[in-house]
């Protein structure tokens, strides 16, 4: 059969709320126009991140019985450890409550004020810890990544030439470790080829740097590497991830991602003394090294979900929702990121809404154009997100784009609830000369786009600059 369906049948329903435009005109200004700030429950299609978001399956409830909540050392541990070293091969694995806490647990530990980590794309959290001990954060994105529209297959690739120039003008022995991020979610949920991570690799060994790989998205950049690259049409998604951690020298990883669980992550290397580190601050900020900040039945749901993620029908029923949406978003003229990521479509604000400069945040326009309209809940990662204040102090640089990005929870909604969201976004795209512009009015020091506060800006003050 060509229809590929969801593997899944359903067994327990959650409703969702319906709500009137009048009542979300209410709910948005309360909000202070930043849909983070709305209770959940006033959220009809909530695609703000596939973040700890998704649904468990039977067999991972079940497991959440056998957890054993022993302080240390607990069967849940030894499960847990099992399944990750199965699929990553490395020696040293800390649990963490999620991925953020594994990056903090790297920064603090192997960085010092000054030094550079390059990656092909940071996480924000990842950027966030990194600059919060002082150490500076570089993309090097591939060229390809920059033209949104071209349908480069593995557009999240890493620049080759810029990391050796990068490597060429710190010197070694400023870049503590290189990171590769599967799959690069700023640049657009784009996958990275196995090519590119076994050539960095190479690149990294002829100057002793360590590549770290943020593992967020693993099983889908596999599903990529299966399905796009020459030489894996016939190996399984387990063998995949294998050969991509094989090439790293650590992980961090986010169980709210590819675990298929609502919480969780790891910290894991091969090294023994950087173990040894990471060991002692897990203990200080997470826990117990069996159990860093995780129940034991948290564990069990993890080791159940992280193969169920390798499962080769889960990841192609999961590609066809997000090509389902990509493909309508098209057909319609709609600009959107290409070809389409693996968790999420993004959309280009800026395309889709010329009348707007980078000044007036178009992201957070279309947002809540989108949440006005449907219900419906995006993330802008654009200006807000990513700009930046001048080094002069006069005003900020924008973002390189403006993207709002419709991520979806993994087993949670139907084509029901996509057919929905492809009306609600064909009424904004024809309505889509009415976006407004937005102005800050409140922000925090870092990771602003939180709790940002937000007003509509009629007059678009240009305090920007590309
Ligand atoms: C989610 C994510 C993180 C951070 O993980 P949390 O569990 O949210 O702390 C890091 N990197 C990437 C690529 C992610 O998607």
């Amino acid at each position: 059969m060509r229809t590929i369906i969801e593997p899944f049948r359903i067994k327990m329903t959650e409703a969702l709320p319906i709500t009137t435009r009048g009542a979300r005109e209410g709910l948005l200004a309360k909000a202070f126009n930043n849909v983070f700030l709305l209770d959940a429950e006033c959220v009809t299609i909530d695609l703000l991140t596939d973040s700890g978001t998704g649904a468990m399956s039977d067999r991972q409830w079940s497991a959440l019985m056998l957890g054993d909540e022993s302080y240390a050392g607990s069967r849940s541990w030894r499960r847990f450890e099992q399944t990750v070293r199965e699929i990553t091969g490395f020696r040293h694995i800390f649990p963490t409550h999620q991925g953020r806490a594994a990056e903090r647990i790297l920064a603090a530990t192997r960085l010092k004020a000054g030094n550079v980590v390059p990656n092909n794309g940071h996480f924000d959290t990842t950027r966030a810890n990194i600059e919060y001990v002082g150490a500076i954060a570089t993309d090097l994105p591939s060229a390809a990544a920059r033209d949104l529209q071209s349908e480069k297959l593995f557009k999240g690739n890493m620049d080759l030439d810029r990391l050796a120039q990068a490597i060429e003008a710190e010197g070694a022995a400023n870049i503590p470790f290189c990171m590769i991020t599967v799959t690069n979610n700023s640049g657009g949920g784009q996958p990275v080829s196995m090519e590119n991570i076994r050539r960095v690799k190479e690149l990294l060994d002829r100057h002793n740097i360590p590549l770290i790989l943020d593992a967020c998205r693993f099983a889908e950049n596999a599903f990529f590497i299966k399905e796009r690259e020459q030489g894996f049409a016939d190996r399984s998604l387990l063998d995949i991830a294998r050969e991509m951690f094989s090439f790293a020298d650590g992980a961090t990883m986010s169980a709210k991602k590819d675990g298929l669980a609502n919480i969780g992550g790891f910290l894991a290397c091969n090294n023994d003394d950087w173990a040894d580190d990471f060991r002692n601050l897990l203990i200080l900020t997470e826990g117990f090294p069996t159990y860093g900040g995780l129940a034991g039945r948290d564990l069990e749901a993890i080791s159940v979900g992280l193969m169920e993620a390798l499962e080769y029908d889960y990841q192609r029923y999961r590609h066809a929702t997000v090509e389902y949406l990509a493909s309508a978003a098209i057909a319609r003229g709609i600009p959107i990121v290409r070809p389409a990521g693996g968790h999420a479509i993004f959309i280009d604000a800026a395309a889709f809404c010329p009348h707007l400069h980078a000044s007036d945040y178009p992201g957070i326009g279309l947002v809540n154009a989108l949440y006005l309209e449907g219900g419906i809940r995006a993330v802008e990662l654009g200006s807000v997100m990513f700009g930046k204040p001048a080094p002069d102090g006069g005003g900020e640089i924008a973002a390189p784009h403006e993207l709002v990005r419709l991520a979806f929870p993994r087993r949670v909604y139907t084509q029901s609830h996509f057919d929905y969201l492809i009306e609600t976004l064909d009424v904004v795209w024809r309505q889509r000369a009415s976006i407004k512009a937005y102005r800050i009015t409140e922000q925090a020091p870092f990771l602003r786009h939180f709790t940002a506060h937000y007003e509509p800006a009629d007059g678009c003050e240009r305090f920007l600059r590309s």
